[in-house]
């Protein structure tokens, strides 16, 4: 199978085809960032690898897809290397969470019966999910149904267990092995050849100031990029659409009480 390199977009419809292209319809909507990623990765890997998921879940659900957004929540030293390495564009986390709050209100001006918003950007979480808690309880949100994840909650713990020994948990996956890898498989283009190891990751839920990114990273990364393939890249790319496709199919986000 290949991704999808250009789904239904929904901004290629007209004004006057929305209203019924959109009626009762699922939309995605990415979420990234512009952000450092290490040597070897280029800033969009957060907004570039939500899109390729959006897009590719949004084909299998005949749904369509919002374009990515880019620019969005900070990064911060222990989860995405910090402002000390540069190239990261944000902006602050009450700018943010207005944005997304007027985004969603407006957008549920169209007759759309769900939204998914994915992630792939770590520290997006909490503010994506605010917004989306408060225009869910606005008159415009009523009737709607919104989802919001970030990628790598899809992805099963004993199957990444068996793949990815010794994970450091997806605070520190920062340009580590599963970015690096699902980059080599949509994008190798966009992969240098450097690997750094950074074989002493931050731990999680932990700010520290003032903080040493030289012992917090190698280079802007916060893992391990050593054993990142293209094989392992299109293993999980399959393994998070195949998983997103079932919890909207299912209605909800709740573990599965029984793995298949
Ligand atoms: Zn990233």
């Amino acid at each position: 199978m290949t991704p999808r390199s250009a789904g239904p977009q929904l901004c290629d419809l007209s004004s006057a085809e929305i209203l019924a292209a959109t009626a009762g319809r699922t939309l995605t909507w990415p979420v990234g960032s512009i952000e450092q990623h290490g040597p070897h990765l280029p800033l969009s890997v957060d907004t570039l690898l939500a899109d390729a998921f959006a897009r590719q879940i949004a084909y299998e659900l005949n749904a369509l897809t919002l374009p990515a957004q880019s620019i969005a929540a900070r990064s911060l030293p222990q989860s995405g290397g910090g402002l000390s390495f540069p190239g990261t564009v944000h902006v602050r986390g009450r700018s943010l969470l207005g944005f997304l709050e007027d985004t969603l209100e407006s957008l549920c001006a169209l007759p759309w019966h769900r939204l998914l918003i994915v992630n792939g950007h770590y520290e997006n979480e909490p503010f994506l999910f605010e917004a989306l808690d408060e225009v869910a309880r606005r008159p415009a949100g009523a009737g709607k149904e919104f989802i919001a994840l970030s990628w790598w909650s899809l992805v099963d713990t004993d199957w990444l267990a068996g793949r990815v020994p010794l994970f450091p948990g997806w605070h520190a996956e920062h340009a580590g092995i599963t970015e690096t890898s699902l980059m080599l498989y949509l994008r190798p283009d966009l992969v240098s050849a450097a690997r750094p190891d950074h074989t002493d990751p931050p731990r999680p839920g932990i700010h520290l100031h003032p903080v040493d990114v030289h012992r917090t990273t190698n280079q802007g990364v916060l893992s391990s990029t050593s054993k990142a393939t293209a094989a392992l890249g299109k293993d999980l790319f399959w393994h998070v659409v195949a998983a997103a496709v079932d919890l909207v199919s299912e209605g909800n986000g709740l573990l599965r009480e029984e793995k298949t």
